[in-house]
């Protein structure tokens, strides 16, 4: 039994608005043992912190570790031998845990090689606890169809899910819309139709496993809500023109109804957006409508595609903020608390209270009303692991 006391430390719980009273944490075997107790224990366990500030580790929902962000095309992507592709993911695994993410859904690769890495993290290796869907089940060239889950319909949907049921997935993915990176596949057209969605979530819900669905356009949103999928990605409400004009309120309506939680995949790099009005103010009223619809929101990048570099986290949240109208906290919740609950993680992480993994991220500064000091992290605790942070370190 190891049990390390942090003292002089601010902490943030990941749910409260606020800094918690205790100023005192309580780690132990990789869990958080207590929030606030007496410091007991031999004074070698103790560590002053000195006034820095702690939050539970951030959880990015949507990631690809197979894709290397630097190349423009799937071709590109599908050349890159296995074995450096191994060491590339090793990489980009321990870059994102030294960034403060300790937990990343994949979503989606056609060789289950992320499985791989998720396995090797779970018994030690340094990066985020992973989640994997493996094979993307989609239509017959449809979106991200080189990744070998083609299904013309529900039947052959089932043997893709099999498939991935044998890898050892952990969750299913859907591409109820087609994709902005596949040729060929039209973002804003639905891939299944209604009837043949819902039976595909029914049989991975069968199955033991949770769905995300990759939604571009109206429809497939429409779908995928009245499914009950998990998470709806992207979630672009692309109308019949192509733009972001499909806003639907009884779609909305659906899927607060249901609990399914929105995952827009807002990464840095929309911050070239903000120059553009037109598409600024249309997504930043679809969100306002969504928030007062009482759709629920969690942080994600879809890191991995061109330009979205798998640590930057951090630096997509207050961009999210920005279009999606959340304060400091609710971004925080979306990156911690709320994420771990929609990705069916809400006992193990995303929180500090005893209990929980000791997934925790020590900053300098005030994330409450500063979120760009969450990217230069101090230190970071990966289920009790400590990894070097890449900013201070005291
Ligand atoms: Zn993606």
């Amino acid at each position: 039994m190891h049990r390390t006391v942090f003292r002089n430390v601010r902490i943030w719980d990941g749910v409260a608005s606020e800094y918690a009273m205790a100023d005192v944490l309580a780690v132990e075997d990789g869990r958080v043992a207590g929030v606030g107790d007496a410091d007991d224990g031999p004074a070698r366990d103790r560590r002053d912190l000195a006034g820095l500030t702690v939050i539970p580790g951030l959880i990015d929902a949507h990631v690809h570790m197979t894709l290397d962000p630097s190349l423009r095309t799937p071709a590109a992507q599908l050349a890159v031998p296995d074995e450096k592709l191994v060491r590339d993911m090793d990489h980009r695994a321990e870059a994102m845990v030294r960034a403060g993410i300790t937990t990343a859904r994949d979503l989606g690769g056609g060789k289950w090689l992320e499985l791989g890495l998720r396995d090797r993290i779970a018994a030690g290796q340094p990066g985020p606890r992973l989640l994997c869907a493996g094979q993307p089940v989609t239509s017959i060239g449809g979106h991200c169809h080189f990744w070998g889950g083609e299904a013309c319909d529900a039947a052959t949907a089932e043997t893709v899910i099999e498939r991935q049921a044998e890898h050892g997935v952990d969750l299913i993915k859907i591409m109820a819309t087609g994709g902005n990176l596949t040729k060929g596949s039209s973002p804003r057209s639905a891939q299944y139709d209604a009837e043949t969605t819902r039976q595909i979530v029914e049989h991975a819900r069968r199955r033991g496993f949770d769905v995300a669905a990759h939604c571009h356009g109206t429809e497939g949103i429409a779908h995928s809500a009245r499914a009950r999928v998990a998470t709806i990605e992207h979630c672009s409400w692309l109308g019949d023109d192509g733009t972001r004009s499909g806003y639907d309120p009884e779609v909305a309506a659906a899927i607060a109804a249901n609990g399914v939680w929105v995952s827009p995949t807002i990464n840095a790099g929309w911050a070239r957006f903000a120059k553009n009005r037109k598409f600024e103010q249309a997504v930043q009223g679809t969100f306002a409508r969504m928030r007062e619809a009482g759709v629920r929101l969690i942080a994600s990048t879809d890191a991995g595609i061109p330009n979205v570099r798998h640590e930057d986290l951090a630096r997509a949240l207050p961009v999210f903020a920005h279009f999606a109208g959340l304060t400091p906290v609710e971004v925080l919740r979306s990156a911690t608390s709320d994420c771990a609950g929609a990705i069916g993680l809400g006992t193990v992480t995303g929180r500090i209270a005893p209990g929980f993994a000791a997934d925790l991220l020590f900053v300098e500064g005030d994330p409450l009303t500063d979120l760009s000091v969450l990217e230069s992290p101090a230190f970071v605790l990966a289920r009790g692991q400590e990894i070097q942070g890449t900013g201070f370190s005291p």
